[in-house]
């Protein structure tokens, strides 16, 4: 089965939403097999997040087309318009946020467990988040308020973005032997035949 990884994020730990987040996951079939509550070196955060090109122009360009849709110069906020290093700040930013505070860790596993988690966490940003999702239901800050007080916007998870990622990320927060196999009760019943 496939694994993926969230992480409840300082701001879902200090406002005491362990249990809620961890209980969608639970309740819609996805098994917990790692677990652990830590407070993130600035190293372990940094390699949270991919140190690539690509990755800070999809963080920097999300960034510029929220200020343009509501015509805010993003030159004025982080001195340039290039996606690459407003990504490169952002993910500053994000190191300094997910270092700050404890955080839980854990390893999902089900079928489509990235996609799945991906599902029940909703959008980025939680303006955008569908109700009925974590971050839509959970938070209420947006990407132009966040970034603009110079911190990323703070949504209360964070999910690997698909099962390739969450390779990467899993060995990132985990040694091999703290993840655990064993059978859920009802785990038969998300996948039975019959
Ligand atoms: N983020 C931000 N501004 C942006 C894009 C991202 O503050 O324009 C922050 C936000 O906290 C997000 C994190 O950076 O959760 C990682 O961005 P990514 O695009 O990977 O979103 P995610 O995978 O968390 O949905
Ligand atoms: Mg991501």
């Amino acid at each position: 089965m496939e694994r993926t990884l969230a992480v409840v994020k300082p701001d879902g730990v200090r406002r005491g939403l362990i249990g809620e987040i961890i209980r969608r996951f639970e309740k819609a079939g996805l098994k917990i097999v790692a677990l652990k509550m830590l407070k993130p070196t600035e190293e372990l955060a940094a390699n949270n997040y991919p140190d690539t090109d690509e990755w800070f122009k999809k963080v920097g360009e999300r960034s510029s087309k929220t200020f343009a849709s509501i015509g805010m110069d993003i030159k004025k906020k982080f001195g340039t318009d290039d996606p690459i290093l407003i990504g490169k700040t952002i993910k500053g930013w994000l190191v300094r946020f997910l270092s700050s505070g404890n955080v839980v860790a854990m390893v999902l596993e089900g079928n489509r467990a990235a996609d799945n988690v991906r599902r029940l966490v909703g959008e980025t940003d939680p303006l955008m988040a569908q109700a009925g999702t974590i971050r839509g239901d959970l938070s209420i800050d947006n990407v132009v308020l966040g970034n603009s007080s110079n911190r990323p916007m703070v949504n209360v998870v964070h999910a690997s973005g698909n099962a390739e990622e969450a390779k990467q990320e899993i060995k990132t927060w985990f040694n091999d032997s703290e993840i655990l196999e064993y059978n859920r009760a009802n785990e038969d019943e998300f996948y039975r035949a019959w």
